[in-house]
């Protein structure tokens, strides 16, 4: 239960695991209030096809089967009418007006946002993301605001659950986001200072070229052994943050495939003990590393609540807007009375550079979910990603002394902390499990 790598920046492994279950379990209803019943935490808006792969071409890479389906919303009347085309094209005036990212910076200079805007119109109704990466990011925005781009989800009818996509287009892209975390000598120096995103992206195209050749024709766990934290002893603590970051991600998609499982037989949607036994508790290391994560954004979030206490959460009605306000301030003074598990201040104290090496590897890992050949995984990728990348940009760039220049919050913030309760799930049943073997075992002799 306590197995955690030593060098862990999550306190006191058994202690820390035991408050992790123990926050969850408190924030969960209120949690799961936000994400389900606000419009505002439950619609997204990205860029789920216009996208292509920018590493390799695999066009035999769909997933064909009709779980990988993302239902978008095609429907302008079933958006928030402060999102719509129509609305957004209504404030096309303000939106001229809109300072671009040099004057954001230069902004404090500046008349207060707010007269640009027009008296009655929040910042965060109508701020649209730039395609270019501020140097703060550590993903790539996904164009929330633009109304030309992009498609509306609903996270709520398109849940992350199993869909069967699997195979060589799937390894190809584990392979490749594993392969960002090769800090040293096998990444090439252009990857880590690259400024661009085509540089960048020709590095790791290179890196995974080379990486192909010499692993595809091996099985799935020889190659990513390679990356196992095991014989990575040596490695800077930054290093293994970010394994720890992609290896938790990895473990959140398998925790929930395997607890909304279908049986493609019968098409019942199950809870599938086997998988979860299989891929997640023999090994425990994968467990931790999600723990790793929820310790992270829990303290990100924390970390952001003087943010949240000016902000507004625009879904164009009011009566809702101010009770998402209430549900998102109680969540993060619940998750402020608890103790720290999180300190980042451990990471990126020598070695600057190494910071925006960390960065273009994340971002990287968010373009890689461009080459998920299965929709509704893209869709789960992307909102992960951000969700993790927004929780980097508050733990490492954000200034709590400072309010004007801080990064904004995006709807994915949360998203990250589902998790926890699937696994209290499976906890129980391979428990239950257990016990009756043990049982039917004793019987026998
Ligand atoms: P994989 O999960 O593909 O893992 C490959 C290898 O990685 C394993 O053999 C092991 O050596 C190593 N590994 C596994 N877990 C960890 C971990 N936590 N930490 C470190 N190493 C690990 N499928 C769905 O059904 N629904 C989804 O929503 C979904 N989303 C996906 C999103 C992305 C971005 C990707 C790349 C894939 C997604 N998939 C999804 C596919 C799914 O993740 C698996 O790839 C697929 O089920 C095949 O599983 P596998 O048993 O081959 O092992």
């Amino acid at each position: 239960q306590c197995a955690i790598d030593p060098k862990s920046i999550v306190t006191d492994a058994c202690t820390s695991y035991a408050a992790l279950d123990t926050l969850n379990a408190d924030i969960a209803p209120s949690l799961h209030d936000l994400t389900e019943a606000t419009d505002f935490f439950s619609y997204y808006r990205l860029n789920l096809f216009q996208k292509t792969c920018p590493f390799w071409a695999d066009e035999s890479a769909q997933c064909g089967n009709r779980a990988c389906v993302v239902d978008t919303i095609e429907n302008e009347q079933d958006i928030p009418e402060i999102w719509r085309a129509e609305e957004l094209s209504k404030l096309e005036g303000l939106k001229a007006k809109h300072p671009g990212r040099q004057q954001q910076k230069e902004r404090p200079k500046q008349r207060p946002l707010q007269y640009q805007l027009g008296e009655n119109v929040d910042e965060s109704c109508v701020l649209e993301d730039d395609d270019e990466c501020d140097t703060r990011d550590y993903c790539v925005p996904e164009d929330e605001g633009a109304a030309a781009k992009g498609d509306y989800v609903s996270l709520v009818h398109n849940p992350e659950r199993f869909t069967g996509y699997a195979g060589e287009s799937a390894q190809m892209v584990w392979n490749a986001i594993y392969k960002e975390n090769c800090f040293t000598s096998q990444a090439p120096a252009a990857a880590r200072t690259a400024s661009n995103k085509d540089l960048a992206a020709k590095s790791l195209l290179t890196v995974f070229q080379d990486y192909s050749r010499n692993q595809l024709d091996s099985s799935t766990e020889e190659s990513l052994d390679l990356f196992d934290p095991a014989i990575l002893d040596d490695q800077c603590v930054e290093q293994r943050a970010f394994y720890r970051i992609i290896s938790g991600m990895h473990t959140s998609i398998s925790t929930h495939l395997c607890y909304d499982y279908l049986n493609q037989t019968t098409g019942e949607w199950f809870h599938n003990t086997t998988c979860y036994r299989e891929r997640l508790h023999k090994h425990p290391e994968r467990l931790s590393n999600l723990y790793f994560n929820y310790a992270l954004v829990t303290r990100a979030l924390v970390k952001l609540r003087r943010h949240l206490e000016h902000y507004t959460f625009c879904s164009g009605d009011p009566e809702q807007d101010f009770s998402t306000k209430q549900k998102v301030l109680q969540l993060t003074s619940t998750l402020a009375s608890s103790p720290t598990t999180f300190d980042e201040s451990l990471l990126f104290k020598t070695d600057l550079s190494l910071k925006d090496d960390f960065k273009n590897r994340f971002r990287n890992v968010s373009r890689i979910m461009d080459c998920v050949g299965c929709e509704r995984c893209r869709l789960w990728g992307k909102v992960q990603t951000a969700g993790y990348g927004a929780a980097l940009k508050i733990l490492f760039e954000f200034d709590e002394t400072k309010n004007g220049e801080n990064p904004h919050l995006r709807r994915t913030e949360l998203v990250a902390l589902h998790s926890l309760d699937a696994l209290k799930w499976f906890r129980a049943a391979i428990a239950e499990e257990d016990a009756q073997n043990a049982k039917v075992a004793t019987d026998k002799k």
